[in-house]
């Protein structure tokens, strides 16, 4: 730490110490400031605390750490059900850093069998879809595998090895329709876009590149058996993120975010607020860690200058919520799947377009799980609005059978932008290059979703690469 910013601190601490008084803002010094304590920011404090012996502290909006991972417990039965992330890929650095913090792994919980209906959400009415057969999946996700396969390295974990523009592959800029129709992949389409691949937002649209980025070769290979997956055996995934948090103690900062922070090459000066006691900490540090999706909203209280903001302005993304809703309409042991009408009887390259939720899927007890996409105004308001709008017109076009009762949501998380992408014509100007420039410039470094893949156990994999960078620098 710097001389000047040990003093700086030392005094305003001590002057904070005298006074007593609570209104008086807290003041830390840290070797690293963490924003955000989700997947990202989760792991690179776990590693940079105890394997690089760093002073740090994570900055963290929400009660607890974890961001996508939402565990609901029935308050009656006590029995727990994630309905944000549902497993780990057994990819890179996971099965260790389970073992590390002590949570124990065990079988994919059981799956009820679902009895699946289609129905075009736009109008409630069925659809008489019919799905390619098991064979024929198999055949096109094993030449999906093969197809991507020289690409892999490009961009996982992370972005670091992506080609120069005037050398990305050209199927990589291809819409993902395109992609499909000339490797002959039409039978996978509907699985890779309901297994996680409609985080691409119109998905037959999306540039093949962020398709991949959605559902990519871990992906691919843990369906055809070649990677395994990661489950809690609590069947809480949230355990992984409470023993981070016990790990972390009170490095951090919980229910707070940064209101204003002033960034120089001598130090950075964060202004954190905790929203629900209104306590105000100022901290120190030579070195900073953002790990939230770089949004201008996320961003604006960073200080980014010229260069961050002309890069980082570039990103596009979705808007993703997940829920936990009861309706006595909807089918026990049932699946309701959204399908476009023009997708009958077996056109595979028609798929929902945003707004959308994906599917109700039993989860068990009377709970069914909802996955949204939608554009970048996607509102919770707006999502809950289109689930009764959903069932309303299921109902009306005879699809569920009647009822008068309303929609309700035991559990609801709001995802919040995810999935940052940019145009064909950004990735040829060298977006990405520029994205990387971004990494140790200004003593800032960027990790989690936009700048690795939304899947946990790659961007734990992508810290592992960045980590040893920051504590170099
Ligand atoms: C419904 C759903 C299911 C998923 N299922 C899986 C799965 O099964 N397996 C898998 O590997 N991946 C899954 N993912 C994806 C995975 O969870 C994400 O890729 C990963 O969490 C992204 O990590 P991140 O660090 O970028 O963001 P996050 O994990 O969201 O972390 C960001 C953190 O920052 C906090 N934050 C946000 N804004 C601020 C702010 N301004 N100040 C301070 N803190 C802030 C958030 O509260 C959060 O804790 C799923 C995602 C969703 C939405």
């Amino acid at each position: 730490m710097a001389p000047t910013l040990r003093i700086a601190s030392g005094l305003l601490a001590a002057a904070t110490a005298v006074s007593g008084a609570s209104w008086i803002p807290s003041f830390m010094t840290k070797d690293v400031v963490i924003i955000g304590g989700g997947a990202g920011g989760g792991y690179a404090a776990v590693r940079l605390k105890e394997d690089f012996h760093k002073d740090i502290v994570v900055v963290e909006k929400a009660s607890k750490l974890g961001g996508h991972v939402s565990t609901y417990t029935d308050p009656a039965s006590g029995k727990s059900f994630d309905y944000g992330v549902q497993n780990f890929n057994n990819y890179g650095p996971a099965a260790a850093f389970f073992q590390r913090l002590g949570v124990s792994t065990g079988p994919a919980p059981p799956r009820i069998p679902l009895a699946t209906q289609y129905a075009d959400f736009t109008t409630g009415a069925q659809v008489n879809w019919t799905a390619p057969d098991a064979a024929a999946r198999s055949a096109a996700l094993a030449t999906f595998l093969n197809v991507t396969a020289p690409w892999e390295d490009l961009f996982i974990p992370g972005w670091t090895n992506f080609p120069q523009p005037n050398q990305i592959p050209a199927d990589l800029l291809l819409p993902f329709r395109d992609f499909v129709t000339k490797h002959n992949l039409h039978a996978i389409v509907n699985q890779v876009f309901q297994v996680t691949g409609s985080g691409a937002g119109n998905m037959m649209d999306a540039l093949t590149l962020y398709v991949l980025s959605a559902f990519g070769q871990p992906m691919i290979k843990t369906f055809l058996g070649q990677l395994g997956a990661l489950y809690t055996a609590s069947g809480r995934n949230i355990e992984v993120y409470e023993k981070i948090g016990q790990r972390l103690g009170n490095a951090v900062l919980y229910n707070s975010v940064v209101t204003s922070s002033i960034r120089t090459s001598l130090f950075h000066t964060i202004f954190v607020k905790n929203q629900v006691t209104g306590k105000t900490t100022v901290i120190f540090t030579k070195k900073l860690l953002i790990a939230i999706q770089p949004t201008p909203a996320n961003t604006e209280p960073l200080n980014l200058d010229v260069y961050e903001q002309s890069v980082l302005s570039k990103f596009n993304w979705q808007t993703v919520h997940a829920g936990l809703v009861s309706h006595p309409s909807l089918p026990i042991n049932g699946s309701v799947v959204n399908m476009p009408a023009a997708a009958a009887p077996d056109n595979y390259l028609v798929l929902p377009t945003v707004d959308y939720n994906i599917r109700f899927d039993y989860f068990g007890q009377n709970l069914f799980r909802v996955l949204m996409v939608g554009d970048k105004n996607f509102s919770k308001a707006k999502a809950q609005q289109l689930i009764r709008n959903t069932v309303s017109k299921l109902i009306q076009a005879g699809t569920l059978p009647a009822s008068t009762a309303q929609v309700q949501f035991p559990a609801w998380a709001d995802h919040g932008p995810m999935h940052m992408h940019v145009t064909k014509q950004e990735l040829q100007n060298g977006f990405i290059q520029k994205l990387n420039s971004l990494q140790g410039r200004r003593d800032t470094w960027w990790t989690g979703g936009a700048f690795s893949h939304q899947f946990q156990a790659l961007i734990w994999a992508f810290n592992d690469l960045l980590l040893p960078q920051l504590v170099a620098a």
